[in-house]
């Protein structure tokens, strides 16, 4: 064979180049034409591209819900059923916005999905973020008071204007009216509303970051507050009236006219007391309570969850920047991973069975910073490395084997197509133990402390569905108890295994 000259073989590559993209546009084009179907709105269309319908039935589980797959536009009755049948057979709930400063128009948008999602025995899914928006709306009857009678605003949380979380009261009927007219309107056409989130952050009563200094400041907090000094106490109020607000303004007029319905607010979620992250707009205050893991510092939570009457957990695993620089772990990727097994792990030994656990994931890191403090960066942090697609998928399927039971992607639009294409085959591969995902008990939550394997599982009669995952070349089986008897668990090469429960 000839060998080609260095611009000879260049040529001769673009040449190949042209070849290929030309194949590729044909095809493409062949297909075009093939569709007789709706083009969806981009991200919806990146959703059908980027998965496949599930091999293995899911049964009465809940459904993968995508960031991306929300809000498809406005869609006849019969494109709205074809799409939801479509994203259906991937596993996946379509979701729909409601906008309350535009009631007609996103009804228009959501009440043909809400018919198809009846029609086709699927739940109907709502994402009902602006309805809660805002609590501290900036008006001065929601406004600190300090000593002087001069109203201010907390400013602890950037540009919101944060006000006193005992001057919030009369905002929960405007709230309320809200969520009662979308659902009367549901009611009107015999709808059902059976999986509602909210993505509620910056609003309502808030004790991080430096509120707890105006909340010193203020007389009508200081009235309220009788054990001022006690940060717990303080805590323990606040969160108490921000679980009530989220009942009688959301949850409540849901619950009352759809009984089944599953209500929900991100980072919302029972847990054993502390939280093992934080969100982008939160900050370690020295001081305040907190436990200490190498550089970690967790956080107390108060039990918040019990009195917002919501019916699913919504836990936040995400791979938060300045995670990063709190372990020493090598391989890096277990600092991801460890901390992303303590948020689930505590949502899922945490929360009641009867209680969906609903999470949020994302692969990217999520550029937060590399300190979590208010000190200036120190010189020592580290720029993280991103989390390796394994280890992401490997923690999957261990929240999944630690009772999560569905996931939620986050995600921005230019990391739509990765995020999906990591999710989604682990959330189609996982139907394949329908009946452990089911109806299963967690055997183990434990997060070792030292790098090596970990082992996750749930127990269904006298079996065991196993995940081992290793994070050191050590393969020596290792062994685990599970209700009183010892199972040997063989490394597995990233399988699932169903070990027999016996002797
Ligand atoms: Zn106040």
């Amino acid at each position: 064979m000839k060998i080609l000259s260095k611009e000879n073989s260049k040529q001769f590559f673009s040449f190949l180049a042209v070849l290929i993209l030309g194949a590729l546009f044909s095809v493409d084009y062949l297909a075009a034409a093939d569709k007789e179907e709706a083009v969806w709105k981009k991200s919806i269309q990146l959703v059908l591209d980027k998965t496949k319908p599930l091999k293995y039935d899911r049964g009465a589980r809940l459904p993968l819900y995508l960031w991306p797959a929300m809000n498809p536009g406005k869609l006849t009755d019969s494109s709205a059923e074809n799409l939801v049948s479509l994203l259906n057979d991937r596993g996946i709930g379509l979701v729909c916005s409601w906008n309350y400063e535009n009631m007609q128009e996103s009804l228009t948008e959501c009440l043909p999905i809400a018919r198809a999602q009846k029609k086709l025995g699927l739940r109907v899914n709502i994402n009902a973020t602006s309805l809660m928006n805002s609590f501290c709306d900036g008006s001065e009857e929601t406004a600190h008071i300090d000593s002087a009678g001069n109203p201010f605003f907390d400013d602890a949380f950037g540009k919101k204007k944060m006000g006193c979380p005992f001057r919030l009261e009369h905002r929960i009927a405007p709230i309320r009216g809200r969520f009662d007219r979308f659902t009367e309107e549901y009611l009107k056409e015999n709808l059902s509303v059976d999986f509602v989130f909210t993505d509620w952050e910056i609003d309502g009563p808030l004790e991080w970051n430096r509120a707890y200094d105006s909340a010193k400041r203020c007389r009508i907090c200081q009235e309220h507050l009788p054990q001022f000094d006690d940060f717990l106490a303080y805590q323990h109020e606040l969160r108490r009236i921000r679980s009530r607000l989220q009942r009688q303004a959301y949850a409540a007029p849901i619950l009352e006219r759809f009984p089944g319905a599953l209500v929900g607010n991100y980072a919302v979620y029972p847990h054993n007391g502390w939280r093992y992250w934080y969100d982008y707009f939160e900050r370690f205050v020295e001081g305040q309570p907190s436990l200490v893991d190498q550089n970690a510092h967790y956080r107390h939570w108060s039990n918040d969850f019990e009195g917002t009457g919501f019916t699913f957990a919504m836990p936040v695993v995400y791979p938060w920047s300045w995670t990063w620089n709190w372990y020493d772990f090598e391989p890096g990727d277990y600092r991801w991973f460890y901390n992303g097994l303590l948020v689930a792990g505590n949502a899922g030994f945490s929360t009641p069975r009867d209680v969906p656990i609903i999470a949020f994931v994302h692969w990217h890191t999520v550029d937060v910073g590399l300190q979590v403090d208010e000190r200036p960066t120190s010189k020592n942090a580290e720029k993280p490395q991103q989390m390796s697609e394994w280890a992401y998928q490997e923690l999957l399927w261990h929240m999944l084997l630690r009772g999560t039971d569905a996931f939620f992607l986050w995600c921005t639009e230019k990391e739509q197509s990765k995020e999906v294409e990591l999710l989604h085959p682990v959330w189609a591969a996982a139907q394949e133990y329908g009946e452990f995902l089911e109806s299963g008990i967690p055997v183990t939550f434990d997060v070792p402390k030292n790098v090596g394997a970990v082992v996750s599982g749930l127990r269904l009669g006298n079996q065991v569905l196993v995940r081992r995952t290793d994070f050191t070349q050590n393969q020596s089986p290792l062994t685990l108890t599970v209700s009183g008897k010892m199972i040997k668990i063989p490394a597995s090469g990233g399988r699932c295994m169903v070990l027999p429960l016996s002797k």
